[in-house]
């Protein structure tokens, strides 16, 4: 049973109520931390801690290539306890071990590029009319206040902390109520890296008061938020209040266009994994798979022997491909959507139950389903299920494809298989999407802008464009006189 604090200030401290929460493995309902929660006071001193380490503390003024010297320190550190940390994240989201260890290997990747990139981006120098020099300069925001999903905490956490310090602000994380253990351990070692006390707080707790408090907070610049779209709405709200900068990464229903001449040996395992990664919680997941009528039966039972082949079970077991759900909670809304789809007129071709297995009655587990004979209309074709469930339904053609994608309320990933490039590039260009994948489901990239489009989000994060949702430009001009 592990115990954990606050991190305030360079210190791990109880939350000032000295209240706890109690955590549970997801995948067994056994006991797994006892974790401080946070409340408003616990914010508004780790906020204060963040304003000070700004303003007086020697972060902003370390040059660039001490900077990048702690960056690629804390990167290090992370790849030297990859297990541990992939460990933790198994047993505290349930997720399977090989894919914690991928996420801890995208983290440690992460800092090691913004590491790479503190003295590589800078401003412009401007021709403008005016006799002199114009110039921009990058400068830090202030403090900012990151948001974090159970999703994925260890690699949003650092795919939120690395641009935030690479571009010198100060920061305040709230891990979500689930899933605070790695964010505190990327903290930690973040301090052993030589990040300044002060610069890196991490305030645990609920959404509604200690999220609350950080957007509302007058001394944060910044919010930046992955989530669901209901709450970054709310977030976006409230930072309008006084002028905060938002970044929100938030839900999705992607895409998958399956044409009939795409290489189906690779299409099909891939319309399973890129629905199914994370048991389907994930906001890329393309979770809509659309199929050329010609191939859609053929693909359709394709897919359900690949699904009835996965091997669900125990998230610590190397050979686990699908762990557990975040909470029996979370079960119970995808077992909704479950009735939702079939009372809507969907069939359920496979899954989309408990296992009988005994050694798993006490997790949330789920096997994946499959539904066919849907329409564009129904509510599991619009809204986010977050859960290992399958749509798939048949297109007459490229429009027809690209209709149905665009039929969302949604643009956040997808992906499209042809060997036609220039349909590849035309399907590519007329989804509505922040991000697309031709003939893989892999679409994210650390080196790559990554965000959405529609209700899926505002501003980008990863590659260099996150740098620019953590600074700000000032432009100086110098007069010169002829
Ligand atoms: P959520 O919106 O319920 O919670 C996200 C975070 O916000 C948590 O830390 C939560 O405690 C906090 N929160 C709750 N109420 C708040 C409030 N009023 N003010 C401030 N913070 C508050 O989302 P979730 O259930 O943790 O995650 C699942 C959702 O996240 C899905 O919709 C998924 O698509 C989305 N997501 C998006 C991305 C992306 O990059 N686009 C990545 C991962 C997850
Ligand atoms: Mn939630």
């Amino acid at each position: 049973m592990l115990h954990e604090d606050l991190l305030i200030d360079g210190k791990r401290t109880p939350a000032r109520s000295n209240k706890t929460r109690p955590l549970t493995n997801p995948a067994t309902g056994e006991p797994l931390a006892e974790v401080a929660d946070g409340g408003p006071d616990d914010v508004n001193v780790a906020v204060q801690a963040a304003h000070e380490a700004f303003y007086s503390g020697p972060w902003r003024k370390m040059n660039s290539s001490e900077r990048t010297k702690v960056l690629l320190k804390l990167s290090t550190l992370i790849r030297d306890y990859q297990e541990g940390l992939a460990r933790l994240e198994s047993q505290n989201v349930g997720k399977p071990i090989r894919e914690a260890r991928d996420e801890a290997g995208v983290a440690a990747d992460c800092f090691e590029y913004y590491a790479g990139a503190v003295n590589k981006v800078g401003g412009q120098t401007i021709p403008v009319a005016a006799s002199g020099l114009s110039m921009t300069l990058r400068e830090p925001i202030g403090v900012c206040g990151l948001i974090l999903p159970w999703n994925f905490p260890l690699a949003i956490t650092a795919w939120k902390i690395a641009p935030a310090l690479a571009m010198a602000n100060t920061l305040v994380v709230k891990p979500a109520s689930q899933t605070p253990l790695t964010a505190l351990r990327l903290a930690e070692f973040a301090l052993e890296a030589g990040v300044p006390e002060g610069v890196l707080n991490v305030v645990c707790g609920a959404g509604g008061t200690v999220g609350e408090t950080l957007n509302k907070h007058p001394l944060v610049r910044k919010l930046s938020f992955t989530g669901s779209t209901k709450i970054g709405s709310r977030v976006m709200k409230l930072a309008s209040e006084d002028i905060k900068r938002v970044t929100l990464e938030l839900g999705g229903k992607s895409a998958n266009i399956v044409f009939e001449d795409a290489n189906l040996d690779e299409a099909v395992p891939a319309a399973v994994w890129g629905a199914l990664g994370n048991a389907g919680q994930d906001c890329c997941a393309r979770s809509r798979v659309l199929i050329a009528r010609p191939i859609f039966d053929k693909f359709v039972s394709e897919v359900e022997r690949h699904l009835n082949h996965l091997r669900l079970g125990d998230p610590l077991a190397d050979e686990t491909e699908i762990g557990s759900l975040i909470s029996r909670e979370h079960r119970d809304r995808v077992l909704d959507y479950i009735d939702i789809g079939t009372s809507e007129g969907a069939e359920l071709v496979c899954g989309g139950a408990e296992p009988n297995a005994s050694e798993l009655q006490f997790g949330a587990f789920l096997s994946p389903g499959l539904f066919t004979g849907v329409r564009p209309d129904m509510r599991i074709m619009r809204e986010e299920i977050f859960g290992p469930i399958i749509c798939a339904m048949p297109f007459d053609d490229e429009g027809d494809a690209v209709r149905i994608a665009n039929d969302s309320a949604y643009g956040l990933s997808g992906s499209v298989w042809t060997r036609d490039i220039e349909r590849a590039l035309r399907v590519a260009r007329a989804v509505e999407t922040g991000v697309i994948s031709v003939n893989t489901a892999h679409s994210v990239h650390l080196e790559a802008p990554f965000g959405g489009v529609k209700r899926s989000g505002v501003g980008r994060e990863l590659g260099l464009a996150a740098l620019d949702h953590y600074s700000e430009l000032k432009s100086v001009f110098v007069r010169v006189g002829s």
